[in-house]
């Protein structure tokens, strides 16, 4: 073989290589009532009053909410992708100033905005937020708390509780509860009865599957119980964190629904999937290799199982499906 025909050999191989990661990486088509509400170009955000006084943010990915108290604000989270964009959002609707931040939980991409706040405003959280947040100064840490979604360290809270905390400031009322664990320890529940509206965040992705892996979730169990916890409060609306859009109660059931659905076919893959023929062919002498090659196995047959009822109604089903599979089989097993 001349040189010429090996360089066109090499060609086509790269030609194809990248035909099929072109092809591996299509996906489904997302249905339209996926996406969230348009943003305006000229400001690159959307503040909407959902009811007296309670109004909630996008800049199209993420969500986050602020009240007016007649007191002084109340703001719920800092995304950090926002830049100063909360700040534009409360001046665009009211002159009182900031002097409450509640953070739904620790995660940087939330709140890593919130050092644009007043230093001298009163901080809450739950317990464990705030342990997870001293843990921004650890000597030992590669890179800054924040640093990858564009956030900072931020003041820690001021104020904790660990089961409930009620925020009473002028005429408005936030109730704050911890149900234990499920994406993050310390994620809790934010909720205004006057408005029926709730925020939890980064248990729900309205019209989408969720995040990668069940949301990152720390606490596969408590993740899934979430979604029955989160019906048991009487709320209109949802502010879950995810993707410039608020959830209703139904997108709660439907996210529900589809979440049963791959625990029941989870079970049914670890029932019909053979670890032992699968050890007959690859044998016992790297156990890396045989685990990894069943639980490959069973994760597909999950996913086989699941995304064809899904595929039309929720964004990205065949994106992320094997990922949620995988998240609850490894629970199933041995949580
Ligand atoms: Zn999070």
């Amino acid at each position: 073989m001349n040189t010429k025909a090996v360089l066109l050999g090499l060609t086509n191989l790269v030609i194809a290589s990248f035909m099929f990661a072109t092809i591996s990486h299509a996906a489904a088509p997302v249905p339209k009532s996926a996406y969230g509400v348009p943003i305006p170009k000229d400001k690159g955000y959307v503040v909407e009053e959902i009811k007296d006084g309670l109004y909630w943010v996008t800049e199209g990915a993420y969500t986050a909410m602020f009240l007016t108290t007649g007191k002084g604000v109340i703001v719920v989270d800092a995304p950090p992708s926002f830049g100063d964009k909360m700040l534009k959002a409360i001046g665009d609707v009211t002159k009182e100033p900031i002097t409450h931040v509640v953070y739904s939980h620790a995660h940087a991409d939330h709140i890593g905005g919130a050092s644009m706040f007043p230093k001298n405003a009163t901080y809450i959280a739950h317990v464990e937020t705030k342990h997870r947040l001293e843990r921004m100064d650890d000597s030992d840490r590669h890179f800054p708390y924040g640093m990858f979604v564009g956030g900072k360290p931020v003041p820690l809270p001021t104020v904790t509780f660990d089961d409930n905390y009620t925020l009473k400031l002028g005429n408005q009322t936030l109730q704050l509860d911890y149900k234990g664990d499920d994406h993050e320890p310390g994620n809790i529940y934010v909720y205004a009865p006057k408005q029926k509206v709730l925020l939890k965040i980064d248990i729900v992705f309205p019209g989408w599957t969720p995040f990668k892996g069940l949301a990152i979730a720390e606490d596969t169990v408590g993740y899934l119980k979430a979604h029955d916890v989160i019906l048991s409060y009487d709320f209109d609306k949802l502010v879950s964190g995810h993707w410039g859009k608020l959830a209703t109660r139904k997108d709660v059931e439907v996210q529900k629904q589809y979440m049963q659905d791959i625990q029941a076919n989870a079970g049914k893959a670890l029932q019909s999937v053979d670890f032992y023929a699968i050890a007959n062919k690859v044998g016992y002498a790297n156990t890396a290799l045989l685990f990894d090659t069943y639980l490959d196995a069973v994760t597909k047959e999950c996913a086989k199982l699941t995304e064809p009822k899904w595929l039309n109604k929720l964004g990205g089903v065949d994106v992320w499906t094997d990922d949620h599979c995988y998240k609850v089989i490894m629970a199933t097993r041995v949580d």
